[in-house]
């Protein structure tokens, strides 16, 4: 996929997660305190108004994701505009020069983003944050990384979903969440949710 494509992938994505609003909010409604769809709203309006805007000319594939990384560390808040920002632009730095959007460059973007928000925030897979569907996304993407983007996309947002429902089982070790002890036992984490999502309407995007 080209620049211009992928332009179109993410517009159709940031109106998908605008439209997620209200369920990402009754998720951090539960356990936490009910900010993230807002945050994710805010944060998608201000990368479609990138998107849609035609003095976006971004250089390459990376920079296109670095730009939406800086879109949505500056208008989000909260701990997941720092965590999501920093997703999109440690991935979309690790692909600076790149024409093509392929799975392989699918596969640095989640893999080189992972490794930014570990460091950044300190969560590991079993935390209970957006980490556990990264890990499992970027795991999964290093195994597809030979197949056409539109197989492997799916797929990807698949392990990614599977990541998130799994933080059902786990107790949080971060946000408000951690006080709830077991108590979040039960309920998924809403950021995990968002990182599930974002993957699912890209590969809808290009179905
Ligand atoms: P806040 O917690 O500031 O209200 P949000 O509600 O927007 O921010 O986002 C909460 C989400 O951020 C959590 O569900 C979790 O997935 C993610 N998160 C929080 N802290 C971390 C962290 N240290 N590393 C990765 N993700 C995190
Ligand atoms: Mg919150
Ligand atoms: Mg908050």
């Amino acid at each position: 996929m080209n620049l211009a494509q992928i332009r179109q992938m993410m517009i159709y994505t940031s109106e998908k997660m605008i439209e997620s609003e209200p369920t990402l909010t009754a998720l951090d409604q539960v356990i936490g305190d009910g900010d993230h769809g807002i945050g994710m709203q805010r944060g998608f309006a201000a990368t479609l108004a990138l998107l849609n805007d035609d003095k976006f000319q971004p250089t390459d594939i990376g920079d296109f994701f670095t730009q939406i990384g800086t879109k949505l560390m500056t208008s989000m808040g909260g701990a997941s505009g720092a965590i999501f920002g920093t997703f999109f632009r440690a991935g979309g730095k690790s692909l600076n020069g790149q024409t093509e959007f392929n799975s392989k460059n699918l596969s640095t973007l989640l893999n080189e983003g992972w490794d930014a928000v570990h460091k950044r925030g300190n969560a590991k897979p079993g935390d209970k944050t957006m980490v556990d569907a990264l890990a499992a996304a970027a795991e999964k993407a290093r195994a597809v990384e030979s197949e056409p983007l539109e197989k492997a996309l799916p797929v990807i947002a698949d392990a990614a979903m599977v990541g998130a429902e799994n933080t059902k089982t786990m107790i949080a070790v971060f946000g408000r969440a951690k006080n709830l002890g077991e108590r979040a036992i039960g309920h998924v984490d809403p950021g995990s949710v968002s990182m599930a999502y974002i993957l699912k309407y890209m590969g809808q995007a290009i179905a």
